[in-house]
């Protein structure tokens, strides 16, 4: 057989089967899955030598050691749901159960207790005006203060995108809107992220959709038009993580934990005040994984939902090729990593005044990583669906694993599409988004993209 470019052949180190490489991609033997997650091993090492250094960094293991039971909670819920959507018909709706009731309790208590300092704060100052419990008012008052209700403020990182310079992307956003039966959103932000989401903000609860190029770029038309069909989704559907009410508690309960945090390498004064914290926050770390729990449920339903509404609007087709694309994501990263440090190199040549200024690199970007990704050969695809069926892949710790997310969508009778996104209307919004297409190429190739 000849081998394509940049393909070699050789042996496997643990079977000796014959391995055809691209050396543009990890190097995996599909005969024995040899290396096919080194990424996950990489991060089975680190935690080991971090474990090893425990005294030291003993929050930050703590903490990784949630996050990793949470993803292991995340793939459960995932593949219960999976097996409910696939075997027991498609009984997949939206509800709102006792846990997303009780969490909207404990949320709600949560907050009571912030008001309860804030009622107590003023109540000593009035009351005590003049003696020594102002200052107690004042304390409470100021820890009331710290641990307010915080809504999400305005996207840190991204190039708006207003609704009168870019009518055509709106419109196609209003429109799949219509169709998931939700409205449109405020504001689009477009940002560097590999990723898209969405975001409630502000008390009025401005929508905010937040696009990622590198996402959206190595999409096609009709996978663009899944994954606003996917996020709009989210809006469709009951999910509380995305309600203001139990959102603010779970960051209130982050800032709490974050000051009853022990101190480090404590002296003998500062081990009474971890031992008096101690109580608390076991209190705040336990309310907050029993949140975490309660939501986590509904939130992959969630998930399969708005998947299930981007194949609606999208079909089925393009929802399925979503996720696909969902699965090489890393390959974006690393591609956008190396195009990072090219520049780098031109842009040191170019200081010895040899070349042009390094300014040329974010020109073509985009056309250089779709066609990179265009380019990723199927057995990248493969080890990525290996790989994330070993541990529970997903694009984060929220969502359910990308490969049970894509059989779901290939469960149920496949769906037409509902939105077209055709030649004329892709170059009209292409075109909306060339200021920021050159901004988030030049941020990409001088920042980097995490
Ligand atoms: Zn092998
Ligand atoms: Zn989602």
């Amino acid at each position: 057989m000849p081998t394509a470019v940049g393909e070699t052949i050789q042996p496997c180190p643990e079977c000796g089967a014959e391995i055809h490489a691209d050396n543009r991609f990890t190097i995996w033997c599909a005969a024995c899955d040899w290396n096919v997650d080194p990424k996950d091993q990489q991060e089975k090492r680190e935690r080991q030598e971090q474990q090893g250094a425990r005294g030291k960094r003993g929050k930050r293991v703590r903490q990784g050691r949630l996050e990793e039971a949470r993803r292991a909670l995340a793939q459960r819920y995932g593949e219960k749901l999976h097996a409910e959507v696939t075997q027991g018909g498609a009984e997949l709706r939206a509800r709102r159960d006792g846990a997303a009731m009780l969490a909207y309790a404990i949320a709600l208590a949560v907050h009571g207790v912030t008001a309860a300092l804030l009622a107590g704060g003023v109540f000593c100052i009035v009351w005590g005006w003049g003696g020594g419990l102002v200052l107690l008012g004042v304390v409470l008052l100021a820890v009331a203060v710290a641990l307010r209700p915080r809504l999400s403020g305005p996207p840190a990182d991204g190039t708006v995108v207003h609704r009168a310079d870019a009518p055509e992307l709106y419109a196609l956003v209003d429109e799949v809107a219509r169709v998931v039966g939700t409205r449109g959103v405020d504001t689009i932000a477009v940002g560097k992220e590999i990723n898209a989401s969405v975001a409630s903000r502000g008390l009025r609860g401005r929508r905010v959709l937040s696009l990622g190029l590198p996402l959206w770029e190595v999409l096609t038309p009709q996978q663009r038009v899944a994954l606003l069909g996917h996020e709009l989704g989210h809006y469709g559907n009951g999910d509380t993580r995305h309600g203001v009410v139990v959102g603010t508690a779970l960051r209130s309960l982050v800032t709490w934990r974050y000051y009853f945090a022990p101190i480090p390498r404590p002296t003998g004064t500062e081990m009474v005040v971890n031992a008096v914290y101690a109580v608390p926050l076991l209190l705040v770390q336990g309310t907050l994984v029993l949140l975490d729990h309660l939501t986590l449920r509904a939130t992959q339903r969630g998930e399969y939902l708005a998947d299930r509404e981007a194949a609606r609007v999208a079909s089925t087709e393009a929802a399925a090729g979503l996720m696909d694309q969902l699965l090489i994501v890393e390959s974006v990263d690393v591609f956008l990593r190396r195009e990072r440090n090219n520049a780098a190199l031109t842009g040191a040549r170019s200081a010895r005044g040899t070349a042009a200024a390094s300014a040329d690199a974010p020109d073509g970007l985009w056309t250089r990583l779709a066609a990179h990704m265009a380019s990723v050969p199927e057995h990248e695809y493969e080890r990525q669906r290996r790989a994330g069926a070993r541990r529970g892949h997903s694009v984060d710790a929220t969502h359910p694993p990308t490969h049970l997310r894509r059989a779901c969508l290939l469960a149920g009778p496949p769906s037409e599409a509902a939105v077209f996104l055709d030649d004329d209307r892709l170059r009209r919004i292409t075109a909306e988004l060339a200021g920021a297409r050159t901004e988030v190429a030049r941020r990409i190739v001088r920042d980097g993209v995490g």
